[in-house]
C-alpha cells in the first residue's frame, strides 16, 4: 500500500475536476458525494482494510469473473455456480480520470447473485479504478462499487 495519499494534491485536484459531472465530463464518477477525492479515497481505504482485503485482491477477483462471463459472448451464464453473470459490449473507450494514458474499453460485467438475487455491475475501467487507485467512486453514483457490498456479494 502505501500509494493512498493523506492529502489533497494537485494530481488529485485534477482528477476530482474530471469526475465532477459536466459539458465534457457527463460520466458521475463521484455521484452525490461532495467529499473531496482524498476523503472519498481514504475512507474506503480504511473500509478495505477493516474487510482484512486489499484493493488488488477485489480488483483480481472482479478481473477474474469478468473473463469467465465473457464466454458467454454477451449471453448469461452462471460462473462458479452462484452468479449468473452477463457482459455487454459498448462501443467506445474511456481514458482513465486519474490522468493514465490509454483508453478503456467500456464493456459493462452484470452479476447476480443466485441464492440471494443481489446484483453488481461495473466496468473495465471500475476494476481499473480500484486495482490503481483505490477509488470506488463516490456515494450515489450509479457505478459505485462499495467494498462493503462488493465483498458480501462475492464471498471475499
Ligand atoms: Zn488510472
Amino acid at each position: 500500500m502505501g500509494k493512498i495519499p493523506v492529502f489533497q494534491t494537485p494530481d488529485l485536484d485534477r482528477a476530482e475536476s474530471r469526475m465532477r459531472p459536466g459539458k465534457d465530463h457527463p460520466h458521475a464518477y463521484l455521484g452525490t458525494d461532495q467529499r473531496k477525492l482524498v476523503e472519498i479515497l481514504t475512507g474506503d481505504h480504511g473500509a478495505v482494510l477493516n474487510l482484512g482485503l486489499s484493493h488488488g485482491a477485489i480488483a483480481d477477483r472482479l478481473d477474474a469473473l469478468a473473463r469467465e462471463a465473457a464466454a458467454g459472448m454477451g449471453e448469461p451464464v452462471v460462473v462458479d455456480e452462484r452468479f449468473e453473470m452477463r457482459v455487454e459490449t459498448a462501443r467506445g473507450k474511456l481514458p482513465c480520470p486519474f490522468g493514465h494514458p490509454g483508453l478503456y474499453r467500456k464493456t459493462r460485467i452484470e452479476l447476480r447473485r443466485l441464492d440471494t438475487g443481489e446484483t453488481l455491475a461495473w466496468t473495465d475501467l471500475a476494476a481499473h479504478l480500484i486495482r490503481a487507485h483505490g477509488f470506488y467512486q463516490g456515494t450515489g453514483s450509479p457505478f459505485r462499487l462499495d467494498p462493503k457490498d462488493v465483498a458480501r456479494i462475492l464471498d471475499l
